[in-house]
């Protein structure tokens, strides 16, 4: 984990989309199915969409028909952190970011090999970055 500053909430308001405000600082939930990168199967990193942080590969992810992003292990799990909540009348495991803090989304034990989690992240949690073949080319 990196050790820049947290983002500053003033910054965040402006920067952010407001739906990727309410679910990241206030624990909202985006609309299933309707993610940027709910089908998105480009190789890349994902990454904090508040404080930039990597929290999700590309080789980890997964088509879990939930209508969310999902994802079978965080990057690292020291990049993320998890938190029992008992809201709406379930038990579920929350996932934050472990650097900002910021609501991703709930880890389930359904998932795929090798792991059997489920990662169900809001797409607007996440900022995307693709690597391309030219990333790894020195001949140019
Ligand atoms: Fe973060």
């Amino acid at each position: 984990m990196s050790n820049k500053p947290k983002p500053d909430p003033a910054e965040l308001r402006a920067r952010l989309s407001p739906t990727a405000y309410a679910v990241t600082q206030h624990k909202d939930t985006e609309r299933p199915y309707t993610g940027e990168y709910l089908d998105n199967k480009t190789q890349g990193v994902y990454h904090c969409i508040c404080c930039g942080e990597p929290l999700f590969h590309s080789a980890s992810k997964f088509d879990s028909g939930c209508g969310w992003p999902s994802f079978f292990e965080p990057c690292d799990s020291q990049q993320v952190a998890e938190h029992l909540d008992m809201s709406h009348g379930m038990i579920r495991t929350e996932v934050t970011c472990q650097h900002c803090g910021a609501h991703l989304g709930h880890v389930f034990n359904d998932g795929p090999a090798p792991t059997g989690l489920r990662y169900c992240i809001n797409s607007v949690s996440l900022d995307f970055s693709a690597i391309s073949d030219s990333d790894s080319d020195t001949s140019s």
